[in-house]
């Protein structure tokens, strides 16, 4: 079968690989659509640790072939395996497992023909599912337990920094959760696309959000993983609101960030990481089409345009490219 694998740094070949075979407790799928996320950038560019050589590929979705579930079942994959025994996870931390496998990552993942994944680990989508749709299973995911850590209430202030599918997402998580959102992104594009998926204000700049909120906004979602829109979320939360970190900043990067402000304005900080048991309500409002997904489309690919499109940054306006193997 084809796949793409990350060889070393910077070195990633499509390349043919004998079809794997599931192991007990594991599926076979045949890929329908794999989502490019930025931690394949950072894996190419040697800025994330990995199992090197790997097939990467963390978000996606096919058909089961062979192995512990029917023939035919169309699942979604919740790429991160945690080893269920260690203290974090028998206290329900999964998410914080130092033995972590993530599937695309330290195991082959979704950018081949053909992918091997525990059962436990698949989320059944419907028949009638666009295959694209199925590969935002994971990124939701992710997003929604940043939304939990959040909590936005009704009637909320919500402002999310960062225009790309985590930020697009979470505004379309705030507006079901009745709040009043405001995105800011440095791209007119994805500020009109805001506006479009229920946006209630976009702007440019973290500076633009107090202007149209003065007293600034009960949560602040930052999905940029840049310093600057690090530092500015907690200066855009109002007096008592609540900051949620989903952007990655390279290992080692440090933040200025003012701990008499956050005391004196008791302003919660908080951090999400990953997806502890929230892929299946993910995975549920996806198939009910709760979520607008095809505006987050913005290209799809074959496998073999797979390895430009990592090693290249994404282009102008771009939110989701998807390989359809
Ligand atoms: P993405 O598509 O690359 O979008 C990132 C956005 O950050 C861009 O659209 C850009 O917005 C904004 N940005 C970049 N540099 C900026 C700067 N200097 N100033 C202001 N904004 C800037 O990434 P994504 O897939 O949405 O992911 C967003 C972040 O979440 C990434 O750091 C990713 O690694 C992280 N993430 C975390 C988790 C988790 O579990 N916590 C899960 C998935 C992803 P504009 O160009 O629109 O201004």
């Amino acid at each position: 079968m084809r796949a793409v694998q990350l060889i070393a740094k910077g070195e990633l070949r499509l390349t043919a690989l004998p079809q794997p075979e599931p192991a007990a407790g594991e599926v076979l799928l045949r890929i329908e659509a794999a989502g490019i996320c930025g931690t394949d950038r950072h894996l190419f560019h040697g800025d994330f640790p990995c199992q090197m050589p790997v097939t990467l590929g963390h978000e996606f979705c096919g058909t089961v072939v062979s192995g512990d579930l029917p023939v035919g079942t169309r699942v979604a994959c919740d790429p991160n395996i945690s080893c269920g025994t260690c203290p974090d996870c028998r206290r329900g931390r999964v998410n914080l497992c130092p033995n972590n496998v993530a599937i695309g990552i330290h195991r082959d993942g979704g950018f081949a023909e053909f992918a091997v994944m525990p059962s436990h680990r698949a989320h059944i989508l419907p028949p009638n599912l666009p295959a694209l749709h199925g590969a935002f299973c994971e990124p939701l995911a992710c997003t929604l337990h940043g939304l939990d850590l959040g909590a936005p209430k009704p009637g909320e202030r919500v402002a999310i920094l960062g225009g790309g599918v985590i930020g697009l997402l979470a505004l379309q998580l705030a507006k079901a959760a009745g709040a009043e959102v405001m995105l800011v992104t440095r791209q007119r594009v994805k500020r009109d696309l805001a506006v479009d998926l229920g946006a209630d204000h976009a702007t440019a700049t973290p500076t633009g959000v107090l202007q149209i909120w003065p007293e600034g906004a009960d949560l602040v979602m930052e999905c940029a993983g840049v310093i600057d829109t690090v530092e500015a979320a907690p200066r855009i939360a109002r007096r008592g609101g609540r900051v949620v970190i989903l952007g990655v900043l390279p290992k080692g990067e440090l933040v200025r960030i003012e701990p008499f402000d956050l005391l004196f304005r008791e302003i919660s900080f908080l951090t999400a990481f990953i997806n502890p048991f929230t892929q299946s309500r993910a995975t549920a409002m996806i198939a009910s089409g709760l979520i607008r997904l095809d505006p987050l489309i913005t290209r799809v690919i074959p496998l073999e345009d797979a390895p430009h499109a990592i090693a290249s940054p994404p282009r102008a306006g771009e939110v989701k490219v998807i390989i359809v193997p």
